[in-house]
This record gives structure tokens, sequence and C-alpha cells, in this order.
């Protein structure tokens, strides 16, 4: 790739950042910060296509990562199931390689699920045992959030 150019649509993307030397030569190997956001599309932009199928964004037209068809399920049941669960914890932990779709996709970056609004879904979902590793893993100080 010629000079500083990124592919286009990758702006914003963990997965083409540079490491510093530190972090390459870390003695047990390459240290990779992940402060990947968590997509804010999977709590904010439902998308459903013509056919009812209900995917978990906008970039998936292929129903890849799809969770339902509203003919067979109501919205609410879909939208707020397993499956968008799933999906939203593991964005929240930071494991985007267990979504393939998500793992090649830079994400939604031009709107964002905000510290407050992650520690309260996992208030929702019960799940406040994330919450201190997904401090840590962003860089933000819990207590003050
Ligand atoms: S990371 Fe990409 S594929 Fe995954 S939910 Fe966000 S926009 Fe969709």
């Amino acid at each position: 790739m010629a000079g500083k150019a990124r592919p286009k649509g990758a702006r914003g993307s963990s997965l083409l950042r540079v490491l510093t030397k530190r972090e390459a030569e870390a003695p047990d190997g390459p240290v990779v910060p992940n402060t990947r956001m968590p997509c804010p599309g999977l709590w904010k932009t439902p998308v459903i296509r013509w056919d009812g199928e209900l995917m978990a964004c906008c970039a998936d037209v292929d129903g890849e990562i799809a969770v339902g068809n509203l003919r067979d399920a109501d919205f609410d049941e879909l939208w707020f199931g397993e499956q968008m669960t799933e999906y939203r914890l593991l964005h929240i932990e930071g494991r985007f390689d267990a979504i393939p779709k998500c793992w090649s996709c830079g994400g939604i970056n031009f709107y964002k699920m905000s510290p407050e609004e992650v520690r309260s879904y996992l208030g929702e979902v019960g799940r406040m045992d994330l919450w201190p590793s997904y401090t840590g893993r962003m860089g933000l100080d819990a207590a003050s959030v």
C-alpha cells in the first residue's frame, strides 16, 4: 500500500492499528490493545429487510447475522432475545472475532454507545460482572462513569 493510505471503509478500524515498538517487542509476544468500541448498531439501529428478516445491523444486507423473521416472532422477542444479547455481550467483551461479520467490519463510527449506555445495558441484562473488564480494556475510570 502506498504512503499512509488505508483501504476505503477501514477508517477507525482497530484491526489496522500500528503497534508501538514497545507493544511489538513485548517479551510474551506482541500486545494488541483492544480498545475497539461495541458497535452501536447492535443497540440503536435494527434493520428489517423486505422479507421480514430482522438484521442485527445495516451492514448485514445478506442476513449473515440476522436474528429471525418478523413473520415468526415479534420485534421485542428478537431484538431483546438471546441471540442479540449474545452479540452485544461479545462486543462489550471485545470478542469481535467470535462474530466473523463483525470481525471483518470496522463497525459504525458516526454514532456511539457511551460508557453510561454500556453500563446501563450490563445492569439490564444482569452482567455487571463484565463492567470492570470493559472499563479496563477501554481505558476508562470505572468509578467516574
Ligand atoms: S460491527 Fe459491522 S457487522 Fe457488526 S454489528 Fe456493527 S456494523 Fe454490523
